[in-house]
């Protein structure tokens, strides 16, 4: 199909500096925790985004000197000469397909910790560090601005030498020295560099200067800068310091990149911004002081969204992070007139967790995403079918619908059987929640396209058993049933169920789901951590009553603090009137009574009523079927469980569990996945 005219402004070419990128589509800089412990995986994955028809691919963050390194998270280095070849393998592979290479060099001063070089990090002034370690920072002496401002330059050279079309200055997320020295909380300094804003602005100035001096002449020079820390006047706003500093540096760079600060409001989650385009507030103004071309992010993936933007003189190109790693061939497929088939982010910040757990990048909605070179995935091609076999998927939720869609891309002729009335499972009943509507998109994008599949047959309001499936007599079936909640407490805190726990009536978020009656007072018991517990207490909430949420975690959904969610879900729960009681666990309970015990002091002990009671903590799964199958084994060339039903997890272990059988589904009966590409370091 060709291009919808409209789109054409999407494609027009843009002069940054002395470059020019073929598009509006930037991928700006994110992280992939493959960098310099996985250059070849680097270079893939980011390679697949180019060939998907992204303009511009950059880097995540480069630290640029071993006095300000991240460890243990793993981004990109470019500390010496020895650092250029591996980034040669990602502008080659990205040149390849006619991008442009972007590197975003990085000196984090208080953000990194310096676990690895051990040098003491470096600060506008004495302070404390990031992440709460019992490292401090220095007050950095003039000879260290010098430095910073010569290591800013050598790596540049460095980049150049590397092959880099752009080179960026950063002073955004907290994680820059360049951005604290404009913040009066880090910079209390006395000399030139501290005091009026033109002050401590300088050392930004003499750097973009300095860069552009060393490689100006052949690289574009783009400056990141967080127009608004959303903490009012706590923080640098836009409407103030932010609109200076853009005004004070406006021609200086090539490009403008800009966003909101910290990194929890910039990759803000869908929860807490639903729509597209949610940092507009902050960052259309930058073009209205400079002639240079802006560009900006807001999780866009909607082809009329972005094309507003660039009519209404918002931005000159399109910033994408999670948009291009949900679909790194979006901009092909609104080239193509395919713009349905665009596999849309959800917002859900799995990506995001994989970094601040220090673990390569996976996605919720791109199975492909970071196995690019790991085991050979692309995200839009796969194998043909070995054969003409019938293939029959049971279970129609995420792990499911992802199995029978590649197996249907394979060419198998695929019956999917779903017990329901509708599809997406787990995920069609979770987007009835607060702030998870767009999990449906899990659903939407793959049930679209089976539904347009010739060699698809959709089966539903099917529930199958044992015999069912043997009569059938299809040779490869998937069993991807799911997982349930259990009522019965066992789950991080309780090895066994809590004690009393048979003698009330105790709700599953299942039965929640299912929209079984709960009653005044509700006690949600979260010992599951993740989002569960805080959006049901949210849900009844809203419906006007009592809630009380009560965890043995020392907060309210703890792992959340890996999506950059726990603050914003405790504030927002507190907000609400909800109360919580946090560190402490269920000991027993009877007729609308707990009692609980403080986690470190089993003698500190207290007694919650309740109406309801909604039990938050593990899931087992739905494997009564595939049990009963394996008795009949010999009868299947192919006999899988997958997803939730092997075992339970997130939405995105499903999709990627449901993607990997339908590659893997000639390997046999209960495989693992197969040895992959692994980087080892050369002994030399
Ligand atoms: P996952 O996340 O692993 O895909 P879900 O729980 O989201 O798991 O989805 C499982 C799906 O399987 C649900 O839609 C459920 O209705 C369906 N299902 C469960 N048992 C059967 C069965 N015996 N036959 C057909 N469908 C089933
Ligand atoms: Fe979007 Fe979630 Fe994928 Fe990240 S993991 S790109 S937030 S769908």
């Amino acid at each position: 199909m060709a291009r919808d005219p409209k789109y054409d402004i999407l494609f027009e070419p843009v002069k940054i500096g002395p470059v020019t990128a073929p598009n509006r589509f930037y991928q700006v800089p994110h992280c992939n925790v493959l960098g310099h412990a996985r250059p070849r995986a680097e270079a893939m994955n980011r390679a697949v985004k180019a060939e998907g028809g992204w303009g511009v691919i950059c880097t995540q963050e480069v630290e640029i000197h071993p006095s300000a390194e991240i460890t243990p998270f793993i981004e990109g280095r470019i500390w010496d000469d020895r650092d250029i070849p591996q980034h040669r393998l990602m502008t080659d592979a990205v040149h390849e397909h006619g991008a442009l290479a972007g590197i975003e060099l990085a000196y984090n001063g208080l953000h990194g910790s310096n676990l690895y070089s051990r040098i003491a990090p470096m600060a506008p002034s004495a302070t404390v560090t990031s992440y709460g370690h019992p490292i401090q920072a220095r007050a950095m002496t003039r000879q260290d601005i010098a430095d910073v401002r010569r290591w800013h330059v050598e790596a540049a050279r460095r980049a150049r030498s590397a092959g880099y079309d752009i080179v960026y200055v950063y002073a955004g997320h907290d994680m820059s020295v360049l951005q604290h020295f404009f913040k009066r909380k880090y910079n209390h300094r006395s000399d030139e560099y501290g005091g009026s804003l033109e002050n401590r602005v300088r050392l930004s100035r003499e750097i973009l200067q300095d860069v552009k001096d060393a490689v100006g002449h052949e690289c574009a020079i783009a400056f990141r800068f967080a127009t608004d820390e959303l903490m009012g006047p706590d923080g640098l706003q836009a409407e103030s310091e932010g609109r200076d500093i853009v005004g004070m540096l406006a021609e200086i760079p090539d490009l403008w990149d800009v966003n909101v600060s910290g990194w929890d409001n910039d990759s803000a989650t869908a929860r807490f911004e639903p729509m597209e385009g949610y940092q507009e507030a902050y960052t259309a103004f930058v073009k209205t002081l400079t002639s240079k071309p802006v560009v900006g992010v807001g999780r866009f993936t909607s082809a009329d969204a972005m094309v507003s933007q660039i009519r209404r003189g918002v931005l000159d190109l399109i910033g994408a992070a999670r948009p291009s790693i949900a679909d790194p061939f979006l901009p092909r497929k609104i080239d193509e007139g395919r713009i349905e088939e665009i596999r849309e982010c959800i917002g859900c910040n799995i990506c995001v967790a994989q970094d601040n757990i220090a673990a390569p990048i996976r996605c919720t909605q791109n199975p492909t995403q970071g196995e690019e070179w790991k085991q050979g995935w692309h995200p839009e091609r796969i194998e043909p079918a070995a054969s003409d076999d019938a293939v029959l998927v049971i279970g129609g939720g995420p792990a499911g619908l992802e199995c029978a869609l590649q197996l249907a891309n394979r060419g198998y002729a695929v019956n999917l059987a779903e017990a329901g009335e509708t599809l997406g499972g787990r995920v069609t009943r979770e987007s009835e929640l607060p702030g998870l509507a767009s999990y449906a998109r899990v659903r939407d994008y793959r049930e679209n396209l089976l539904r347009q599949k010739p060699n698809v047959e959709i089966y539903l309001g099917n529930r199958l058993g044992a015999q069912d499936v043997i009569e059938l007599g299809i040779p490869h079936v998937l069993v991807a049933t799911g997982a349930s909640w259990r009522n019965d407490g066992v789950g991080h805190a309780h090895a066994f169920p809590v004690t009393g726990i048979d003698t009330v009536e105790a709700l599953t978020p299942d039965d929640v789901l299912a929209g079984k009656a709960a009653s005044g007072r509700i006690l949600i018991y979260d010992d599951d951590h993740y989002y569960m517990g805080g959006v049901i207490a949210e849900m009844y909430r809203a419906q006007g009553h009592e809630v009380c949420l009560l965890t043995p975690a020392s907060k309210v959904s703890l792992w959340t603090e890996n999506t950059l969610e726990q603050a914003k879900i405790q504030t927002r729960l507190l907000d609400l009137g909800i109360e919580i009681l946090v560190a402490h666990e269920m000991l027993e309970v009877s007729a609308g009574k707990v009692v609980c015990a403080n986690v470190y002091s089993k003698r500190l002990q207290r007694k919650i009523e309740f109406d309801s009671l909604v039990m938050v903590t593990s899931r087992l799964s739905e494997d009564a079927l595939y049990r009963d199958l394996c008795e009949h084994r010999e009868k299947f060339a192919t006999l899988r469980a997958i997803g939730d039903c092997h075992a339970p997890s997130t939405v995105a272990a499903a999709v990627y569990d449901g993607h990997s059988a339908a590659r893997h589904l000639e390997s046999g009966v209960d495989v693992y996945a197969p040895l992959f590409n692994r980087e080892i370091p050369a002994l030399d």
